[in-house]
């Protein structure tokens, strides 16, 4: 068996979220449970990767995206890649989509702002910029790097 398909277990059934980013595989997996702290995660962290250098990879047992999760979660791996397995076998494969907008997923890292005094939902714009992904906050309409949050 190759050092590739060790690195790649299979699963019987749930999703594989690969080509994250080096370093922000944790970041995913704080989200993840914070989604639901049942789920059961194999986690491969700073893995060869032909394309990327380093890599992170999560596999996630009996578990699927909602649209929100993903939209969630695009933003520590803009350009990663999920693999929704069934039977061992890989039944869907696509590429997380960079969220428009983020609708109260996020506390603003400014603290003045606004959203930490008042009862309203965070609203964030996503922007790409270079490699990095800036978030601008609807209500104090400062900009943040990506790495800033989660
Ligand atoms: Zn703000």
């Amino acid at each position: 068996m190759s050092i590739h398909k060790l690195q790649v277990e299979a699963i019987q059934q749930g999703t594989v979220i690969d080509h994250i980013p080096a370093g922000n595989g944790l970041k995913i997996i704080n989200r993840l449970q914070l989604l639901n702290s049942d789920v059961r995660l194999t986690v491969g962290l700073n893995l060869p990767s032909g394309e990327m250098g380093c890599k992170d990879l999560i596999k996630v047992d009996q578990w699927r995206f909602t649209q929100d999760e993903a939209a969630e979660l695009a933003l520590f791996a803009p350009n990663a890649t999920i693999n929704v397995i069934n039977d061992y076998k890989v039944v869907d494969k696509f590429r997380m989509s960079q969220p428009e907008e983020l609708n109260g997923l996020f506390d603003c890292p400014n603290h003045n702002c606004i959203t930490h005094n008042e009862p309203v939902d965070t609203k964030f714009y996503v922007r790409n910029s270079g490699a990095d992904m800036k978030l601008r906050c609807h209500y104090c309409e400062r900009s943040f790097s990506s790495a800033l949050f989660g």
